[in-house]
């Protein structure tokens, strides 16, 4: 009895063995299999990603540009082209705003970069582009400017704005939604800094009013200052234009800079009218993730 049952689990033995050793040879098999798929059928989809961040994006812009065809390249995403991520936002406006698309939605991030304290511009730093912004107010005041991008989709946003009754008014007859500064020079950065140091009495009072010369996103000409209120105002905030800015401006491209609820990440206190240019997939991401550029470029090194 005993003997025949320890054959029987010998038998048993094996043959749990022999499961296990099976199970083990699949395993093993699959493994290889797998590893061989992997290293030898993407290849190529990774090398198109990497084209996509890389060097090919100024001719993708233009095949994305032409623009008319926009509504449809939201269906082609479907094929099996790898996605580009800076087509993840498309909005539908009021005007025919095909001809902006470019500028409103570049396809790099050259323009998300940080300005302030702590990430200062050089002195002789000036863009190369800048462009008259078409809506600086019309009280005599310089005509201001803004890199050529983040003035054509100012542009679009102006032109949008008005389509959806918000509006530009011909500032000689009131005071209309318009750009009242944009582009600052060092020079002239520091021109204001240096004078509210004379009024202030001290840099560190100065530096909460004016930006310290360098430190001004104004000389990244990427931004502007914008309501219809005869001087900049905290107040602005309840008026209408300032609530469409606040919550469309990101279509174009563009960030409310200052907001009320970031102010100790800012250290720049509430600016309803300061709005800055990154494009649309990253004001987009920011205003969907509710946070400031300088959370935002914290949240993307991760
Ligand atoms: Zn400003």
């Amino acid at each position: 009895m005993n003997k025949q049952f320890e054959r029987n689990l010998k038998i048993k033995r094996a043959r749990r063995y022999r499961i296990v050793f099976f199970l083990l040879f699949f395993l093993i098999i699959s493994m290889v299999l797998f590893l061989l798929a992997y290293f030898l059928i993407p290849a190529k989809d990774i090398t198109n990603l990497g084209d996509n961040i890389g060097a090919t994006a100024p001719s993708q812009e233009n095949s994305v540009n032409d623009g008319k065809s926009e509504p449809s390249s939201t269906q082609t995403v479907q094929s099996e082209a790898p996605v580009d991520k800076y087509d993840e936002y498309s909005y539908t406006f009021s005007a025919d705003l095909s001809s902006y698309e470019q500028y409103m939605n570049p396809h790099n991030d050259d323009y998300l970069f940080l300005v302030n304290v702590d990430n200062k511009l050089q002195e002789n730093y000036i863009p190369d582009d800048l462009t008259d912004v078409i809506y600086t107010r019309d009280d005599g005041r310089n005509t201001q400017q803004m890199r050529l991008y983040a003035e054509k989709a100012l542009e679009a946003l102006f032109i949008e704005a008005q389509a959806q009754g918000m509006t530009y008014v011909n500032p000689k007859s009131g005071y209309g939604l318009s750009v009242m500064s944009a582009y600052r020079s060092y020079a002239y950065q520091k021109q204001l800094f240096d004078q509210r140091v004379a009024s202030t009495g001290s840099e560190e009072a100065a530096s909460k009013i004016v930006q310290y010369p360098g430190a001004s996103e104004h000389q990244s000409g990427l931004c502007c200052d914008m309501h219809n209120l005869s001087s900049a105002d905290e107040s602005y905030e309840s008026d209408a234009s300032a609530k469409w800015l606040a919550e469309n401006s990101y279509k174009f491209g563009f960030i409310l800079r200052y907001p009320k609820d970031k102010t100790e990440i800012t250290g720049i206190s509430f600016e309803p009218w300061h709005f800055r240019f990154v494009g649309r997939y990253h004001a987009s991401k920011m205003y969907e993730l509710g946070m400031c550029l300088e959370e935002y470029m914290e949240y993307i090194k991760k």
